[in-house]
């Protein structure tokens, strides 16, 4: 994160750039109700979208709320071709006095800044990203539900829609926002996940996109992915290209090992991991609740003795979606390691409660990091 939550608080939201256009015909409230109360990730979406279009001539233009719906796509446009696409996600919860609000959006816009600069898309100005949220959160709030574990999962996304199949960047993008109410990760309780570690497969290297939010480092960790599952591992976590030797993150969660004497390490920032709001986060509460933390590099062989010698007491996964997830199996070619007794180790359990508790603000919000939509 390039500037401090307070910093960018700062910042003007400019959500009333957004003109809202709202749809004739939304959902019905029963088909809604229900929708909301069994929400499955990402498979219901709300009855608007933002939306803002990006000329290389007339820059920024055109922001609004309109009905979600199928966009028009040329069979030429860039994205189709070449990829050039980046993404953000961060959720609105609900708090009990019905107020609704997000953790830390300006890290997201942040960070949506570079991985634009890094796919030579254009670069979206903080206070748009903000106010898109801001808009279409406000127009669908009926759509954010309550309860635990609940949230409006907001997926602000940039693509090259340029009809041109040149290579070169597009000089038209198209923004969007679009949101989907979801439930707990874990239905029934946090559940540990097997991991598969990837010696044949890398996600990202020196030099590359992998500290960008990119659709195409997610397209090239679905294959490793399948065959981890094919293998019955739920996840794969990857390691660094240039020796296979050192632990960087899974593909879409960073990772962290915790020592039997409360000492905690995650994957250093080299330029090819996603530098992760909760993995910042995470750090921040846990030097603040007393324990040791490090950025740094992680070698397979230690995390894999330290499982053996009882040094390593925990593993777990974090990122906006699942929260923090308990690492209870850790296996790669020539291993198959059991991580503690395979359960949700106490620092792990400990710092998802302190997390949510803030988001859902049933915690005091030390940082500043919960910021009011409505
Ligand atoms: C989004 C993402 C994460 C987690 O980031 P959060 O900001 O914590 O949600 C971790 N790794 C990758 C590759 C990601 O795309």
């Amino acid at each position: 994160m390039t500037r401090s939550d307070t910093d960018l608080a700062t910042v003007a939201v400019a959500e009333d750039a957004f003109v809202v256009h709202r749809t004739g015909s939304p959902l019905p409230d029963a088909q809604r109700e229900a929708a909301l109360a069994q929400p499955k990730f990402g498979t219901v979406f709300t009855d608007h979208m933002a939306r803002a279009t990006w000329t290389a001539g007339d820059g920024w233009h055109d922001r609004r709320v309109e009905r979600y719906g199928p966009l028009q796509l040329d069979p030429a446009a860039a994205v189709l071709h070449y990829g050039q696409e980046i993404f953000e996600g961060l959720k609105a919860y609900r708090h009990d006095d019905g107020s609704v609000w997000t953790f830390r959006p300006w890290a997201n816009a942040a960070r949506f800044a570079a991985s634009a600069y890094r796919i030579a898309l254009p670069e979206l100005p903080q206070e748009d990203f903000l106010g898109a949220i801001t808009a279409l959160v406000r127009t669908d709030a009926a759509w954010v539900p309550g309860g635990e574990e609940m949230s409006l999962y907001l997926r602000p996304f940039m693509y090259a829609s340029e009809r041109f199949l040149g290579v070169r960047p597009s000089l038209e993008a198209e923004f969007l926002v679009i949101a989907s109410p979801v439930g707990p990760y874990f239905a029934g309780g946090v559940q540990p996940v097997s991991i598969w570690v990837a010696q044949d497969f890398h996600r990202a290297g020196a030099g590359g996109t992998g500290a960008a939010k990119f659709g195409g480092n997610y397209a090239g960790s679905l294959l490793p992915q399948q065959v981890a599952h094919a293998k019955g591992f739920d996840q794969v976590c990857f390691l660094d290209a240039a020796t296979n030797s050192v632990l960087e993150e899974l593909g879409g969660m960073n990772v962290f090992v915790v020592e039997a004497d409360g000492r905690v390490s995650t994957p250093e920032l080299t330029g090819s991991i996603l530098e992760g709001v909760t993995r910042s986060s995470i750090l921040r509460l846990l030097s603040d609740a007393g324990h040791e933390v490090a950025e740094r590099r992680i070698p397979l062989d230690e995390v894999r003795a330290g499982l053996a010698d009882g040094r390593v007491a925990e593993v777990f996964a974090c990122g906006t979606a699942a929260v923090v997830t308990p690492i209870g199996r850790l296996a790669g070619d020539d291993f198959d390691l059991t991580v503690g007794d395979g359960t949700s180790g106490p620092v792990t359990t400990r710092i998802r409660a302190q997390l949510t508790d803030i988001q859902y603000g049933r915690a005091a919000d030390p940082h500043g990091w919960m910021h009011r939509l409505i």
